[in-house]
C-alpha cells in the first residue's frame, strides 16, 4: 500500500491530516469548553436559588412565629384594655428584635386598628380595602396568607404582608393580625450574590404575583408575572420537579436566561435565580474566536510550509528520477563504448586489443598451474585476390560469413576467446586444451567453411578456403613469453600456406 502512492502523495496526506486534526481538535475543545461553562453557570445559579430560598423561608417563618403567638393570645385572653396593652409590649419587642420586621398589627372585623407595635392607633387608616383582609374575611382556614407586596399606608415604604385570621368565640370573622416585612431586607440579602451584569434574581408568589426582582423594578413589584415564561414554565411543574433550571426569555427584558427554580419550604412561593446566557457565553466566545483565529494561523502556516516541503520533496524525487535515467543511460553508453573498444566491427569478434589481454591472463593462469594453452590461428587462402575479383565489400562479406561459422564451432568454456587477430586472420585462443583437441577445433572449422562452397575464382582451389597454424604450450616461469606461442601458430600457418593451403598444420611442441 505504501510503495502504491509516491512519497508527495504521502507528504501531502500527512500535512492535511495535521492541519484538520488542529482544526478538529480546537472545534471538539471549544465545544466541551461552552458545555463546561453552562454547567458551571447551572450549578451557580442553583446555588443561589438554594440560598434565597433558604433566607425567604427563614424570614418569613420568624415573623409568622409572632402572629400565631398573637392570634393564640388574644382568641384565648379577649381583647380587655390590659390583655392589649401586654400584647402591644409583646409586639414592640419583637419588631426590635427582628430586623425584617417593620411591624405587627391587628385589625377588627371591619379594618379598623385595635393594637399595632408603634403604640399609636391612627383611626384615620382602615385597613379593610387591602387584599390579605379580603382574603382572610372570605376564607376560613387559619393558616399564614403571604400578601401581595405594597407600599405601606404607614411609613411609605415597600413591604410584604404576612397575615393570620383572627377568630371570634363562636368561629366567625374576627379580624386580622398583620406582619410587614421590609422588602429592602431582602433586597439588601440579594444584592450580596454575584450573578453577573446581566443576570437576575426574583420571589415570586405561586399566584404568579412578583414580590421582588433585583435589579429592582418598582413598575412591576406587586405586578402579575403570569404570562411570563417562567411562571408559565414552573407552574406546569409539581413535586420535586420543582427545583430545576431552564433556559427562558425574561418577561422584563426579552434576555435569555439560565433560571435556577425552587419553592420556598413553608410558604407558596418560589425563587428564580438567572444568569445571562449571553454574558455567561461572551467569555466563552472571545476565548474561542482568539483560539480559533491562533489555530486557523497555524493550520495556515502548517499547510504553507508543508506544500513548500511536499514541492519540494516533489522535485528532489523528480531529480532524482532524472539523475537516475542520466546513469543509466550513461551505463548503458558505457558498456555500448566497452563493447566497442573491445569488439571488432566487422565480425562481431573480439578486437585485437580484447585478445591480447586475455592471452596474458591466461598465460599467466596457465603458468601458475601448469596448464597448457593452445592457439589456432586461421587465414584465409588468396583473401588478396577475392578483393581483386569480388571488391572489397564482397571480401568484407567472407569475412563475416567466416566469423560466423568459427564462432558456432569454437568451444564455449571460460576463458576461450576468437579474435580477429588481424587483416583476415583469426585467432582462437584454448586454454586448458592439447594439441588433439585445438587440431580438431581447427579442422571442424577447415571442413565447415570447405563445405560452405563460396566460389572463389582467383584461388586456383576454387572456392574460398582456410589454413591454419595449431601450436599448444605448458608456459613456464622465466623461460616461455606469450608471443612465442603466437610464433609458433604463424609459423605452422606458414607451414600450411606453403603445403598448398586449406589445410591444418601442427607446430612442433614449444619447449626451451
Ligand atoms: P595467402 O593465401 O598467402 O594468405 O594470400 P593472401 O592473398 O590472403 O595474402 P595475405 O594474407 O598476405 O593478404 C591479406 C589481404 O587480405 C590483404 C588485404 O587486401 C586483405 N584484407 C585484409 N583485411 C581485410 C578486410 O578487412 N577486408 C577485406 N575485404 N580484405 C582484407
Ligand atoms: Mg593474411
Ligand atoms: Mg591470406
Amino acid at each position: 500500500m505504501f510503495k502504491r502512492y509516491s512519497i508527495t502523495f504521502w507528504a501531502t496526506v500527512f500535512v492535511t491530516v495535521v492541519c484538520l486534526s488542529l482544526v478538529a481538535l480546537d472545534v471538539w475543545r471549544s465545544i466541551d469548553a461552552r458545555s463546561g461553562q453552562l454547567q458551571e453557570m447551572e450549578r451557580l445559579s442553583a446555588n443561589v436559588a438554594r440560598a434565597m430560598a433558604q433566607q425567604a423561608d427563614d424570614t418569613i417563618k420568624a415573623a409568622d412565629t409572632s402572629l400565631a403567638d398573637i392570634v393564640e393570645r388574644i382568641e384565648t385572653e379577649g381583647q380587655d384594655g390590659k390583655v392589649l396593652a401586654r400584647v402591644q409590649k409583646q409586639m414592640a419587642v419583637q419588631v426590635e428584635n427582628l430586623p425584617q420586621l417593620v411591624g405587627l398589627f391587628v385589625y377588627d372585623e371591619r379594618g379598623r386598628w385595635v393594637v399595632n407595635s408603634r403604640g399609636v392607633l391612627n383611626q384615620a387608616y382602615n385597613n379593610a380595602d387591602r387584599e390579605y383582609f379580603i382574603y382572610h374575611r372570605n376564607h376560613a382556614d387559619r393558616g399564614p396568607h403571604v400578601g401581595n407586596p405594597v407600599i405601606s399606608r404607614s411609613t411609605g415604604k415597600w413591604i410584604m404582608p404576612v397575615s393570620r385570621r383572627l377568630n371570634r368565640a363562636d368561629g366567625s370573622f374576627g379580624g386580622v393580625v398583620l406582619a410587614t416585612l421590609d422588602i429592602d431586607y431582602f433586597r439588601r440579602f440579594y444584592q450580596s450574590f454575584d450573578v453577573g451584569a446581566r443576570g437576575a434574581v426574583a420571589l415570586v408568589a405561586n399566584t404568579g404575583v412578583l414580590m421582588l426582582r433585583q435589579p429592582f423594578d418598582s413598575e412591576r413589584v406587586g405586578g402579575s408575572m403570569r404570562d411570563s415564561e417562567l411562571f408559565r414554565h414552573y407552574a406546569v411543574l409539581s413535586g420535586a420537579a420543582r427545583t430545576g433550571s431552564a433556559f427562558l426569555h425574561s418577561f422584563h427584558d426579552g434576555e435569555v436566561r439560565l433560571n435556577s427554580y425552587r419553592p420556598l419550604e413553608h410558604y407558596p412561593l418560589f425563587v428564580s435565580a438567572a444568569l445571562s446566557r449571553e454574558e455567561m457565553l461572551e467569555r466563552w466566545r472571545r476565548d474561542t474566536f482568539t483560539r480559533s483565529v491562533g489555530v486557523v494561523v497555524l493550520a495556515a502556516l502548517i499547510g504553507f510550509f508543508g506544500k513548500r516541503l511536499v514541492d519540494q520533496i516533489r522535485l528532489r524525487a523528480q531529480t532524482e528520477a532524472a539523475l537516475r535515467e542520466a546513469r543509466d543511460a550513461l551505463e548503458s553508453a558505457n558498456r555500448t563504448l566497452e563493447r566497442q573498444a573491445m569488439q571488432d566491427g566487422l565480425t562481431g569478434l573480439a578486437n585485437r586489443r580484447q585478445f591480447d589481454v586475455t592471452l596474458g591472463n591466461e598465460f599467466s593462469r596457465a603458468t601458475r598451474h601448469a596448464d597448457t594453452l593452445a592457439f589456432i590461428m586461421i587465414d584465409v587462402d588468396y583473401f588478396k585476390q577475392y578483393n581483386d575479383v569480388y571488391g572489397h565489400s564482397a571480401g568484407d562479406e567472407v569475412l563475416r560469413a567466416v566469423s560466423k561459422l568459427i564462432r558456432a564451432l569454437t568451444p564455449k568454456r571460460p576463458g576461450d576467446l576468437t579474435a580477429r587477430y588481424g587483416g583476415e586472420e583469426i585467432g582462437i585462443l584454448l586454454p586448458n586444451t592439447d594439441i588433439e583437441g585445438a587440431q580438431a577445433v581447427a579442422e571442424r572449422i577447415r571442413l565447415a567453411v570447405e563445405q560452405l562452397q563460396m566460389p572463389h575464382s582467383g584461388s586456383p582451389l576454387g572456392q574460398v578456403t582456410l589454413s591454419s597454424g595449431v601450436a599448444t604450450m605448458s608456459p613456464k616461469r622465466g623461460v616461455h613469453a606469450a608471443s612465442m606461442l603466437v610464433e609458433a601458430a604463424d609459423k605452422a600457418l606458414y607451414v600450411a600456406k606453403s603445403a598448398g593451403r586449406n589445410r591444418v598444420c601442427l607446430a612442433p611442441p614449444v619447449d626451451d
